[in-house]
């Protein structure tokens, strides 16, 4: 495939979650339930022509990332949250990978808008030739000049192909290196602001997984998730999306695929010092003037 089709797939996901996006800030209120929330943005992205890059990521509160609601979750978003709505469609396996907040409590609209300026102003520093750490630099100083600390291990990202987390990693606070961006190169940048230390830790939950190396199994239902898996080649997938009815059986044979050391699993992340996070993101194509696919 020449470069010209690889960035016309990415501007199509990056049309398809765009529109996703706008349409899910319309629907998406207090107390509905994440589940609810969550099918129906994967299945608007499935009805516009794409597919789920990731399953839909709904994280509240001291939460920063990774929390996709399970198999017969039955949690609602909470009154006053804070919420990260992280979303992703890929055509042909570019992803284009975008990320809001909603602030349903006045309070913590500035916090919201720390992680949207800082968004801001790295896509302005995603030109080709600039230091990859100019971006990160931006990031960390934007947030603080709102009076909040980046989260400094979480990262953006480079996007592969059926690869969502690909080289380089894009920091959120400044570093030291001399990597430079590279022309047409598309990469995903996601400040995280918070109250809080500015750090995150695994916590528990955990919904969403990966299988890149599959290895013969017994359990069926291991099997079955295989199989799913394979069909996905290598993006993350939900539990929600598995066909094993038994939530028991679904339990175990997630076991075995963790003790044979086949399942790669993404635990929702929570801040620290349990302060509160925003989050904001775009993917980019790096150029001299750099394209916001999901604009
Ligand atoms: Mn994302
Ligand atoms: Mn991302």
């Amino acid at each position: 495939m020449d470069d010209e089709d690889r960035i016309t797939k990415f501007k199509q996901a990056g049309r398809i979650i765009s529109e996703v996006r706008e349409e899910s800030r319309k629907f998406i209120k207090e107390g509905m339930l994440f589940s609810a929330v969550a099918e129906k943005i994967e299945n608007l992205i499935r009805e516009k022509g794409a597919s789920p890059g990731f399953p839909a990521c709904l994280s509240a509160n001291e939460i920063a990332a990774h929390y996709s609601p399970g198999k017969n979750d039955q949690s609602c978003i909470p009154e006053g949250a804070l919420l990260k709505v992280d979303i992703g469609a890929h055509v042909d396996g570019y992803v284009a990978d975008t990320a809001y907040t909603i602030a349903f409590n006045d309070e913590h609209k500035q916090l919201a808008e720390a992680s949207a300026a800082a968004l801001n102003a790295a896509i302005e520093q995603s030109y080709t030739g600039n230091l990859l750490s100019n971006v990160s630099e931006a990031i960390e100083g934007t947030i603080k000049d709102f009076g909040f600390n980046p989260i400094s291990n979480l990262t953006g990202h480079g996007l592969g192909h059926y690869w969502l987390h690909d080289a380089p990693s894009v920091p959120n606070v400044k570093f030291t290196s001399a990597y430079q961006l590279k022309e047409g190169h598309a990469i995903a940048i996601e400040p995280f602001a918070t109250t809080g230390a500015g750090k995150v830790k695994d916590a528990e939950s955990i919904t969403i997984f990966r299988i890149d190396q599959p290895k013969p199994v017994r359990n069926m239902e291991a099997r079955r998730i295989i199989e799913f898996a394979a069909g996905l080649r290598g993006l993350p997938f939900s539990e929600r999306w598995l066909p094993v009815e038994s939530l028991f059986k679904l339990k175990m044979a997630l076991r075995e695929l963790r003790e044979r050391e086949i399942l790669y699993e993404y635990p929702a992340l929570k801040e620290i010092s349990n302060g509160l996070v925003s989050q904001a993101e775009h993917s980019v194509i790096v150029s001299d003037k750099p394209i916001v696919i999901t604009k």
